[in-house]
């Protein structure tokens, strides 16, 4: 296809599409045929500097609008999101290759956000404290930061975004959001959709780019929050640079995710639930399980029932309903999985199912569900984060020793496990040292209402993302104390005596 006869995907600054001032672009691909179907504008630092301008004069009367008024905003803007279900999920699945369902699943986790975000009047009350002294109150209430800037990754295009921009414009601040270069599209929509709900212009704005826009906004003087979800090499490098610029900043990073198959387990259930939670979306979510550990005998009927769930799945194209999973976003991600099950292989693990054998017409970027046994916690295939259709298993002795392998592996996102002991699972969830636990439920993803995170290099900064600590992430503390005396009360203030306070 010439690239005269691409679409081309422009910037939404200001509530206008803008090609900028770049004339940089990335490939936007259809993964599921191999080929590019557009290409996207790669911002400059000028560009990010539109970006944030728009967003700090738009801050200038945002912040002020009245908390019912920012409500009724986004509950518009929930309502929006619901009725373009049907388009949103062709745009990232056509982009992302995940299937339809997978991709109407996203949205509708973050619109549980939105949700979230809707209940503003109620989640921002401060606190009141009537005569703390003679005639003395105080109190306290949160304010919006300012611009905040979103760095997002490729996998879940609409969801992750959705778990910073409603929360931090709901409590008043305005919005950059600079989304994966490789499934740019459903981030203009969303543009589109919150201009459709009165929200004015500037005040969410999406700029396209790749590092140079990210390191761009990390040193911008005006963006006062930066929230990144990605990688833990690349999380890691936003954390330190937003850091040292001052910003306050939260950087979600990769993961490893493990799930425990007990030997008192329901093995079809979890082998059900670890088929899906490894190979839903090709494996590229960062709270796939990817090791499976077997205790004592758990291990062979587990292996025999993965190994006919792994063969059951249906691969094809995303936009196909008959598909159970997608390809994977790029020819490059195809090659580095395919590699990693070469040197898994190489390293003496049991390839049980092998995704490289796959066989589907055209040029897609296909990597079947591969499914490795005997793995051991050296093999490259157990310490990286392959971020594909690879699930490992694992076998140990004990429960204590399955809780020393996921406490000894630096990721710390999300884990599983699978028991019919309520004691298994009590020792489980207070002894290992991950964010966010299952417990016969592989992908313990939380509820809006909670938030979502990782521990150790799953991220960097004190708060995790959305719910309560995304409320606290975007807004700043303010204690006020306050006299009002009552004057016949206070004979020393009609004098004019000087009163010196106790210090503190
Ligand atoms: P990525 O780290 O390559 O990219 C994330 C963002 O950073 C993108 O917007 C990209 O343009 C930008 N970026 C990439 N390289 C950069 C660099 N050198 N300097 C500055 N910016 C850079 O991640 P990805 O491949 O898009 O997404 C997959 C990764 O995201 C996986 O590691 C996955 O575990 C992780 N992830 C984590 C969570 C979580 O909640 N912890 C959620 C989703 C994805």
């Amino acid at each position: 296809m010439s690239t005269t006869t691409l679409r081309t995907i422009s910037h939404r600054i200001g509530g206008e599409e803008t090609g900028g001032a770049s004339t940089r672009m990335a490939p936007v691909h259809n993964p599921a045929r191999g080929e590019q179907q557009a290409e996207v504008v790669l911002a400059d630092e000028q560009d990010v500097d539109r970006a944030v301008q728009a967003a700090r004069s738009a801050f200038e009367t945002w912040g002020d609008v009245s908390l019912t008024s920012r409500a009724r905003i986004m509950f518009r803007f929930r309502d929006l999101v619901e009725r373009h279900m049907d388009e949103i999920m062709r745009i990232i699945s056509s982009e992302h290759g995940k299937v339809l369902e997978d991709a109407r699943g996203e949205a509708i986790r973050g619109m549980e956000v939105i949700e979230y975000a809707c209940g503003l009047p109620q989640l921002i009350k401060g606190e009141y404290s009537d005569q703390v002294s003679t005639d003395v109150d105080a109190f306290s209430f949160r304010q919006p930061l300012g611009v905040c800037a979103g760095i997002t990754p490729f996998n879940f295009p609409i969801m992750v975004p959705m778990w910073m921009h409603p929360m931090a414009i709901a409590t008043g601040n305005t919005f950059v959001l600079k989304p994966s270069e490789r499934d740019p599209s459903v981030s203009n929509f969303i543009a589109e959709l919150y201009a459709e709900a009165g929200l004015p212009d500037g005040v969410f704005n999406v700029v396209h780019g790749d590092k140079v826009a990210v390191d761009a906004l990390l040193d911008h003087a005006d963006v006062a929050a930066v929230s990144f979800v990605g990688s833990t090499p690349v999380a890691r490098y936003v954390f330190e640079r937003a850091n040292t610029a001052g910003k306050r900043v939260q950087a979600l990073g990769g993961a490893k995710n493990h799930a425990v198959v007990m030997p008192d387990a329901d093995l079809d259930f979890a082998a059900n639930h670890l088929t899906a939670a490894g190979y839903g979306s090709a494996g590229q979510r960062c709270m796939a399980i990817s090791v499976a550990v077997a205790v004592g005998d758990a291990g062979d009927p587990l292996i025999e029932r993965l190994k006919q769930k792994a063969l059951e799945v249906k691969v094809g194209p995303g936009l196909d309903e008959n598909s159970d999973m997608g390809p994977v976003i790029t020819a490059h991600a195809r090659d580095r999985i395919r590699a990693y099950i070469d040197e898994g292989a190489a390293a003496g693990a049991e390839p049980v199912v092998d995704g490289r054998a796959i066989e589907i017409e055209g040029d897609g970027f296909w990597v079947g569900p591969t499914l490795f046994d005997r793995v051991k916690p050296h093999m490259s295939i157990y310490t990286d984060e392959i971020f594909g259709p690879v699930l490992s298993v694992v076998r140990v002795d004990t429960l204590a020793g399955a809780i020393d392998l996921i406490n000894s592996n630096p990721y710390a996102n999300g884990t599983a496990i699978f028991t019919g002991s309520g004691q298994a699972a009590r020792i489980f969830q207070r002894k290992v040292q991950v964010g966010m636990i299952g417990i016969n439920i592989p992908i313990p993803v939380p509820m809006a209402f909670y938030s979502f995170g990782g521990w150790k290099d799953s991220l960097f900064g004190d708060h995790h993302i959305h719910g309560p600590e995304g409320i606290r992430f975007y807004t700043r503390g303010k204690a006020i104390t306050t006299r009002w005396p009552e004057e016949a009360k206070d004979p020393a203030h009609h004098r004019g005596h000087i009163h010196f306070p106790t210090a503190v």
